[in-house]
């Protein structure tokens, strides 16, 4: 009896989150027993390297997933599950594993934690596992009863650790159900970091006062290698993307690094955002909330501090 982890590889690549899963599901091995099998679905480049991370060995199943749905890389899992008598799955709380856990978890008639951000723990009747909850102002529990479950990972919660070396790949070829959904076209951002997996983000409200300011915004993250983000208003207003929306009804995002520009820290704001590492706000009102939530904060006008901070930046970087 294994973990399995399912390690996601858009374009042909694994994902950082695909190492951060790997690592996870070891960890989780090592507690529930039986050792970390990962399964890349899809063309990917060195899959061996996972083993780094702790796999025992990799499942390249390397059928073309251009136009495969949730339904049909459900049912590959549940495959892969059968055959290799998988105690728990793993999967990144990312949009591809989110619309998998769900589904998985009633294919295989177990329970299912998502976003959890602990290593799960044998209990008498099954595991516990935890997660934050309400915006981060708690933390719950869970026992999963029964001997098998399926769990998701919360995004940046597990720095993935060097722990082996390459492991040995086994190529399978699985059943591939005709898909009732086809995928024609995804469209996505590219050259940018997305950013549930930003580890540096730079973020502006509305104290940017208009769209024709940004450019101060994209300049500070491109000198530091950042993604950028705004609050709802700039996204609601049309000054940026709503991708780049963060917060209670935007993305919620959980970086190493969070530098807030302009934005006040509503509570809706700071629900998204609060479970940064390292939150640094720039802000000229000395009562603004989001001072209440960071590490750093400096009190002045953004427009003075923001190009100042960016030559500072790309000063260090010429040393
Ligand atoms: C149901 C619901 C859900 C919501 N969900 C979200 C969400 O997901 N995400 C989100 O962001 N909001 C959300 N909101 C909106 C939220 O309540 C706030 O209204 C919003 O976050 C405020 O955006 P802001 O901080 O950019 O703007 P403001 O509140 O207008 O704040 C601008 C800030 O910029 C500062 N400032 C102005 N000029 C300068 C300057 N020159 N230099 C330095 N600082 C300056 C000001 O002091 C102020 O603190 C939600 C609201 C509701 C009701």
């Amino acid at each position: 009896m294994s973990v399995l982890v399912l390690a996601e590889s858009p374009k042909g690549k694994l994902k950082k989150a695909a190492f951060e899963v790997v690592h996870y599901g070891f960890k989780a091995a090592q507690e529930l027993g039986g050792s970390c099998i990962a399964l890349v679905i899809g063309s990917a480049d060195e899959v061996s390297q996972l083993g780094k991370y702790g796999a025992s060995k990799v499942i390249h199943v390397p059928e073309d997933r251009g136009g495969m749905d949730s339904a049909t890389y459900t049912d590959m899992i549940a495959q892969v599950v059968e055959r290799e008598s998988i105690h728990t799955v793993v999967v990144n709380h990312s949009s591809t594993g989110k619309a998998i856990a769900g589904r998985l978890s009633v294919r295989l008639d177990t329970g299912i934690a998502s976003q959890v951000n602990t290593v799960p723990q044998k209990s008498d009747q099954g595991i516990t596992v935890g997660r934050p909850v309400f915006s981060g102002k708690a933390f719950a529990k869970y026992l999963i009863k029964g001997d098998r479950r399926v769990l998701s990972l919360m995004g940046n919660a597990m720095a993935p650790q060097e722990v082996g070396a390459a492991c040995p790949v086994e190529e399978v070829s699985l059943q591939v159900p005709t898909p009732r959904v086809i995928i024609k076209e995804t469209k996505t951002v590219d050259g940018v970091v997305p950013l549930p997996e930003a580890e540096l983000v730079v973020s502006a409200g509305r104290g940017m006062k208009g769209p024709e300011n940004w450019g101060i915004i994209e300049e500070l993250a491109d000198v530091i290698g950042a993604t950028t983000a705004c609050s709802r208003p700039v996204a609601d207003s049309g000054w940026r993307p709503h991708h780049e929306h963060v917060g209670q009804t935007g993305v919620a995002i959980r970086p190493n690094l969070y530098i807030a520009i302009g934005i006040s820290g509503a509570i809706q704001h700071l629900a998204g955002v609060n479970s940064s590492k390292c939150i640094v706000v720039i802000n000229k009102d000395p009562e603004a909330p989001f001072f209440k939530a960071a590490d750093y904060g400096v009190c002045a006008d953004l427009f003075d501090v923001v190009p100042r901070l960016t030559a500072a930046f790309k000063k260090f970087k010429a040393l």
